[in-house]
Parts: structure tokens; C-alpha cells; sequence
């Protein structure tokens, strides 16, 4: 029999190990919960001296108003570290490792097994599950459980019964156990979906198999064919895969950066790519489509001619540009940062290489969040690995806090290369001997093209506290004052 239930029902393996053990690899410790299913942080497992976290999912999306507050959206998990009156300190469990206060009725808790199961749908609302189910490749018998809408800290079961779909509430009793109708009550969401797979006539719809996640290319439309695509010409490659020149149905020339899954964590590529479609400044590239259905992934965007400005500035046309031009370059960088700031979205990786060239000088912010979405080996702060140590802030190359504050450190590092031209900052010095520098009070030089003031907010950039930094907008607002005196003194 067990047999038999293992083969039929494979979606509940993990309440399968854990009434029949035996069937446990034998070096898997917590055999039902799959941590990469919720992209805990390994070591937060690995630990046997930490307590049971709790877990909870986000029920409605939550801004920051302050610094120690956690910007979430729905759907997002996160640890909670401490309970606090009417909120929460909680941790984000994927993505920036980010950790602040969240109001507590904005969260609703989900046990580590649920968060890892294939049948459970964080963050889906109601229309959300019904367009789900009734897509191929769901047909009759997709189900899934979701949180409620109407009842945080409840559930819902949506199944699909031919072209219909059925709602049912989960509702929960004092003691935890969990109901669909009286006199049927169950102490997990597993154990009560193993009785109404045996007992479906009970709710008149079978429950067949989970409902399968799949994006809905239709529903977005950024979402583009990739055959409207040409590749033309490569123009260069970076952590995130190739960057090619392109053009857009025969048209519109593009930049197409192709990316491999392979490198990226799926989720939180998704949610990336909607803080891309969401984030709209003048001074940051502008996104046009992603095709995101099979490999390799394309992200298209506004092409810029003349490439990265680390590359520009030690050009031959590059070195032409008078000191006027570097201040006006880095106005438009901190115009680009402010807005960012404002979004509390953290770039992670500013430096020259990362700010792109047009026409006339204009100057725009790419790779904005990017980051994030890479797997932590890629861009981890062990080994000789591929974190710009030397534009990163002390605090988030030694314990990975970033924060708008550290990419204010990477801006000072921005500042030094663009008023030598792109040189690299601490050549010569390995990134072991700048770490080592830089905790012993060394700071870059001043550049002989740049005046004493903005030297000195180079210096404010690196200060060690984060909080001594100035903001973006104080950036933003000394360095345009400096543009508009030279420019009048000029003209
Ligand atoms: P990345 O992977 O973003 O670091 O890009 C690698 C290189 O491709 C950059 O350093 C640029 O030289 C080039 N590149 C990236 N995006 C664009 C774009 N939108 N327009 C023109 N060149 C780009």
C-alpha cells in the first residue's frame, strides 16, 4: 500500500518519509523540508543551536518608511527573528538578505513543510489561481492551496472540476488543527489533502494532481517572441551573460542581454525582472521586452552607442572631455541613484563599468538590482570570487548588508574613476591588501583633476559608518550646485 501511495501520490513524498522514515536518504537529517524549495540561507538549516524559525508569508505589499523597516510585497517569505507588538522583525528569506520591521497583520505563518510544497501557492489571490488552473498544462483535477484573501492566516483550496473552478476555505481552530467542514478536522494542510484525495466525493471535485506554475506570456506584455529578435553584433560580456547589439522586428536597434538559467535562481529572476519593468527613471535604461520562454533568456533594452563609461572615459574621445563634462556625468549618475534611494532599491554593483554612454554625453544606470539575482557562488564574498571588492562597501563585502548607504561607498569609488579618466581605484593592490587598506583608514588619493570639494565628498562617501554617508540626494544636490557654479563661471 505504501508503495502504491508513493507511486500514485509523489506530491506528497515528503508527508510519505515522514510517516515511513525508512524511505529517508540516509544522510538527510530534516528529510520532509527541502530548503532550496524556499531558498533558506543554507547555514540558517545546517545549524542545529538555532531554534525552530517560524516562517511567514506576506499577505499584502508593505513600503518602508524608515530605515529600520523591511519593504515587502506579497507573496514574498520571510523569518521572523522577533515578534514586537503590532510588527515583526523579520528577515527576507530570498533575494537581498535584507532584515527590518514588518506590520504583523501583514503576515500570516506557513510551516517550513507547506512553504516547500509544490501544491501550496504563496501570494496568489483568488483570479490569480482561477487563470492558473484553467491554463494548459492544469486540466481536470489541478489543485492547489493558497493563502485566503478574505481571512489572513487561512487558507484556500482551489480545484479545478472540468472547466469550473472551486474555491473551498480552509479554516483554522484555536488549536491550529485545520477544517474544511465541521467534524473533519486535520493537524496539517498535508494530511488534510491525503483525506480529500481518498474522499473527494465529500467536495465533489477530485483531486488529481497539483496545479502545475507556469508564467503567462499572454497576461504580460513585455513578454516577446523571440524570433522578433536579430542578434547582430556582440558588444560585450559581464557576469550576466553576453550583451549583443540587435534589432527589433527589422527596426529598432536594441541591446540584448542573453543570460543562462543555469546561473540565476528562478524565483528571484522573476521578481527581478518585474522590479526592472517597474523601475522607470530617465537616467536608467530603459527596458523594452524580455523573452523569457526557454533558454537562453533575453533581456532587450535601449541600446547605448557608446558603450560603458569606464570604457568611454579611457578612450581617446573620453579623454578629451573637460572637467565640466566629468561633473555633468557624475550629476546624471546621482540623479539616477536618487531615484533608486527613493524606490529602496539597492544597485549592489555601481561602478563606471555599469553606467552606460549615448549621444551627447547622457549617461545612464544599467544592471540596477541584478545582483540579486545571481546564485551565491557566482557572487559570493568567499574565495577569489567576482564581488567588485574594491567598489564595495566594508560592511557588505564582510557581512553582505547592503544597502542604499554601500552603494553611496561604490559612488565615491565611481567619482575616482571618472576624474582619472577610468583607472582602476587601488591599482596594483590585490583585493586581499584593499580589504586590509581600507579597515586601516587608507582611502584612494585625490585625482589632479578634481577640486578639493569633491574630493572631500569622496571622502564622505567613505566613511565607515554607513550612516555618516550622505544620502543620494545630498549628493545630488552638492555636485549640481558645483555644475551650475563652473558652468556660470564658464560661460
Ligand atoms: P554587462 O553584462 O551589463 O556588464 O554588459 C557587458 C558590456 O556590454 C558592457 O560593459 C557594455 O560595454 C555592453 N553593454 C551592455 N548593455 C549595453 C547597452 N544597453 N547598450 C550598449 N552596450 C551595452
Amino acid at each position: 500500500m505504501e508503495e502504491f501511495l508513493r507511486k500514485h501520490l509523489t506530491f506528497l513524498t515528503s508527508f510519505w518519509n515522514k510517516i515511513h522514515p525508512s524511505h529517508l536518504p540516509s544522510n538527510c537529517s530534516l528529510g520532509f523540508f527541502d530548503p532550496e524549495a524556499v531558498s533558506l540561507q543554507p547555514d540558517l538549516d545546517s545549524n542545529p543551536e538555532l531554534p525552530d524559525i517560524s516562517l511567514v508569508s506576506v499577505l499584502y505589499d508593505f513600503t518602508a518608511r524608515g530605515m529600520d523597516e523591511l519593504s515587502v510585497q506579497r507573496g514574498d517569505k520571510l523569518s521572523i527573528i522577533k515578534e514586537d507588538g503590532e510588527y515583526v522583525l523579520a528577515r527576507r528569506l530570498s533575494g537581498e538578505l535584507a532584515m527590518g520591521y514588518v506590520p504583523a497583520n501583514y503576515v500570516a505563518k506557513i510551516d517550513r513543510e507547506t512553504a516547500s510544497s509544490n501544491w501550496y501557492f504563496s501570494g496568489i489571490t483568488r483570479n490569480e489561481a482561477q487563470l492558473l488552473l484553467v491554463s494548459p498544462p492544469n486540466c481536470h483535477g489541478s489543485f492547489l492551496i493558497r493563502d485566503s484573501e478574505s481571512s489572513p492566516g487561512e487558507y484556500s483550496l482551489s480545484v479545478r472540476n472540468h472547466t469550473k473552478i472551486n474555491h473551498f476555505r480552509i479554516c483554522k481552530g484555536p488549536s491550529g488543527s485545520l477544517c474544511i467542514q465541521q467534524g473533519h478536522t486535520f493537524p496539517s494542510l498535508e494530511e488534510l489533502l491525503t483525506f480529500y484525495m481518498v474522499n473527494w466525493k465529500v467536495i465533489q471535485s477530485p483531486l488529481l494532481q497539483p496545479c502545475i506554475r507556469k508564467r503567462t506570456p499572454e497576461k504580460d506584455e513585455w513578454e516577446r517572441p523571440r524570433s522578433e529578435f536579430m542578434l547582430r553584433r556582440k558588444l560585450g560580456e559581464g557576469y550576466f551573460g553576453e550583451v549583443w547589439e540587435g534589432v527589433w522586428k527589422n527596426t529598432l536597434p536594441v541591446a540584448i542581454k542573453v543570460m543562462k538559467q543555469a546561473d540565476m535562481r528562478a524565483e528571484d529572476f522573476t521578481k527581478e525582472i518585474q522590479n526592472l519593468k517597474s523601475l522607470k527613471h530617465d537616467k536608467l535604461i530603459k527596458l523594452y521586452a524580455v523573452c523569457s520562454m526557454g533558454e537562453p533568456l533575453y533581456i532587450v533594452t535601449e541600446l547605448m552607442r557608446k558603450g560603458n563609461l569606464q570604457s568611454y572615459l579611457s578612450s581617446a574621445e573620453g579623454k578629451e572631455l573637460r572637467t565640466v563634462c566629468l561633473i555633468d556625468i557624475t550629476c546624471q549618475v546621482a540623479d539616477g541613484m536618487t531615484y533608486l534611494e527613493e524606490q529602496h532599491v539597492v544597485h549592489r554593483d555601481l561602478a563606471a563599468r555599469n553606467i552606460l554612454v549615448g549621444n551627447n554625453l547622457i549617461c545612464k544606470i544599467a544592471d540596477f538590482g541584478l545582483a540579486r539575482i545571481l546564485k551565491d557562488d557566482v557572487y559570493s564574498t568567499r574565495g577569489d570570487t567576482k564581488i567588485p571588492v574594491k567598489w564595495t562597501a566594508p560592511e557588505a563585502a564582510n557581512y553582505r548588508t547592503y544597502s542604499s548607504k554601500s552603494d553611496v561607498w561604490s559612488y565615491g569609488i565611481l567619482l575616482y574613476e571618472v576624474f582619472t579618466y577610468g583607472q582602476c581605484p587601488y591599482e596594483g593592490m590585490t583585493n586581499q591588501e584593499t580589504i586590509q587598506q581600507i579597515t586601516q583608514g587608507y582611502r584612494l588619493p585625490r585625482p589632479v583633476t578634481c577640486s578639493p570639494n569633491i574630493y572631500c565628498t569622496m571622502l564622505e562617501c567613505w566613511s565607515v559608518n554607513p550612516e555618516d554617508r550622505p544620502s543620494f540626494l545630498d549628493l545630488r544636490e552638492k555636485l549640481y550646485s558645483i555644475y551650475r557654479r563652473l558652468q556660470h563661471s564658464l560661460s
